[in-house]
């Protein structure tokens, strides 16, 4: 009587594996095409002041959505664009996004910046820096302007990051370390490369207030990005709480729903200039 669920259980097993593969084929197809009709666009999500509340800056967020009305994560497909070497291309748009969304609203706010995030593989391109340089150059700002940041993965190839990061320094450009705490973190990587700021990952933003052991570790990440003299944004603030704690332990900067979604580019023109309105009378 064992045959029929042996056989059961192969077929569910196969019916499972065609499924795999087939979704696994269908993302970087869909993917290419995406690049090439011009799916991929991006929103921009405040980076807050905490003492103030004034936006200093945004991040730049990738989005996907595809002819059919359906949105994919960058969760899932930057993954996918860094596995089948489409990440240069994405990178490519995103930067060429951010020369035709931005470039009004910096020559407008010159101390205002747009943050983009790269690839560990970008930091392998050996002309990325000169990219970001051609992008203030076309847009005619200020390369303080661009801030770059990258996740833990650049510590892979830890020499090609720290040429990257020195040149792209070197030109004026903000580096961060993003996700801090999440992936391939080395602390002697972390006092190799030559950073401006630390992003605190939502996971430990979202400890504040706990009574978990974890709650502990955000205070260690702080005092440590204090001792090497990094600034710090703090992500994924969703709770008065959370504002309150970062700004007691010193923390300048945040990012989260508390202060603001991502918003598309018009909308945050629009925000800008109410906010930055001379009071009247
Ligand atoms: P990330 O760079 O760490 O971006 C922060 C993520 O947290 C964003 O998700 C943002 O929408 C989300 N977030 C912001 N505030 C809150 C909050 O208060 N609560 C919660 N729960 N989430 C919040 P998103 O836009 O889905 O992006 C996910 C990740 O995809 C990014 O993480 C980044 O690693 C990657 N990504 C996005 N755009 C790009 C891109 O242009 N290039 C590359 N290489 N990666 C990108
Ligand atoms: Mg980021
Ligand atoms: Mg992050
Ligand atoms: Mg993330």
């Amino acid at each position: 009587f064992m045959l029929p669920i042996a056989i059961g259980t192969a077929i569910v097993l196969a019916f499972v594996v065609t499924q795999l593969v087939r979704l696994q084929g269908a993302i970087p197809a869909a993917l290419r095409y995406a690049l090439k009709h011009k799916e991929l666009f991006l929103v921009y999500q405040p980076v807050v002041d905490l003492r103030s509340g004034t936006w200093v800056g945004v991040e730049a967020l990738l989005r996907w959505q595809k002819s059919s009305g359906e949105f994919v994560s960058p969760d899932i497909f930057i993954p996918v664009a860094e596995r089948y070497h489409l990440i240069e291309q994405v990178t490519e748009q995103v930067i060429a996004l951010v020369e035709a969304d931005a470039a009004e609203l910096l020559r407008a706010y010159p101390d205002f910046h747009v943050a983009l995030n790269l690839s560990a593989q970008d930091f392998c391109n050996p002309a990325i820096s000169e990219r970001l340089r051609a992008a203030a150059a076309k847009m005619r700002v200020h390369p303080r302007c661009l801030h770059v940041e990258a996740t833990e993965r650049v510590f892979l190839h830890a020499e090609q990051t720290r040429k990257a990061v020195e040149t792209l320094r070197m030109q004026g450009h903000s580096v961060s370390i993003d996700d801090f705490g999440t992936g391939y973190s080395s602390l002697s990587y972390l006092t190799e490369l030559e950073l401006d700021c630390l992003k605190i990952d939502k996971c430990f933003v979202g400890t504040i207030g706990q009574q978990a052991v974890t709650s502990h570790v955000i205070a260690h990440i702080i005092e440590m990005a204090k001792s090497l003299g990094l600034q710090m944004i703090a992500e994924g603030i969703e709770t008065q709480e959370q504002a309150d704690y970062l700004r007691a332990h010193g923390v300048q900067f945040g990012q989260g729903w508390l202060y603001a979604k991502p918003m598309g580019m018009a909308q945050l023109a629009q925000e800008l200039a109410r906010q930055r309105q001379p009071e009247a009378g």
